[in-house]
């Protein structure tokens, strides 16, 4: 009798700072179990940068801040089942999303962008510009929640998210289980 298919899962790094994937790989010995189950295609753990084929599950860290971001998501939206988002980032823009509250300025994104190169008190920039080789992808308006630019179907909760409920998340949703987050599990404080 033929071994059942494995299912195949998906991650990237956007707008992230790949913690969320380190926390991926909390799940420590328990990935030899989660690895018997999924074959990982698309991901940085694997170094593979395109889909080889569809996958059912997709997980997303970061969120979108630049023109790059959009189309990996866009890409991803459309090579997985199952689309999850996992941390804050993610889900909220996270640390990230701070330069979306520059407000009070005409052009908020060159402000930023001026504190970070240029005017910042800890800046020693010598040559004194904002980086723009034409390789550089375009840099968006503001930092968007994935859930804002595709539909997202769940979301892993946390800065980073526990080993714990990344494994229980991910080895739910395989066994056709998962029913949400018990509440006393998600706890920041
Ligand atoms: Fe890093 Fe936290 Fe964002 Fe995950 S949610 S990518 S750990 S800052």
């Amino acid at each position: 009798m033929s071994e059942p298919r494995k299912a195949r899962i998906a991650t990237v790094s956007l707008a992230g700072c790949f913690g969320c994937h380190m926390a991926l790989l909390d799940i420590d010995e328990r990935l030899v179990e989660l690895m018997k189950l999924v074959d990982v295609d698309r991901s940085p753990l694997t170094d593979i940068k395109h889909f080889t084929r569809r996958c059912d599950i997709g997980i997303v860290e970061g969120g979108c801040c630049n023109e790059e971001n959009v189309h990996v998501l866009w890409d991803f939206r459309r090579n997985c089942d199952v689309l999850i988002a996992i941390g804050q980032c993610a889900i909220m823009g996270g640390l990230p999303a701070m330069r979306n509250a520059i407000m009070h300025s005409d052009a908020p994104l060159r402000e930023c962008l001026d504190e970070a190169y240029i005017t910042g008190k800890y800046i020693r920039n010598t040559t004194h510009g904002i980086p723009n080789d034409p390789a550089l992808p375009l840099l968006l308006d503001r930092v968007y929640p994935c859930g804002e630019v595709v539909e997202i179907d769940y979301q892993i909760p946390g800065c980073a998210p526990s080993g714990d409920i990344i494994f229980n998340t991910l080895s739910g949703l395989l066994a056709g289980r998962f029913r949400g987050f018990e509440r006393d599990k998600i706890r920041f404080d």
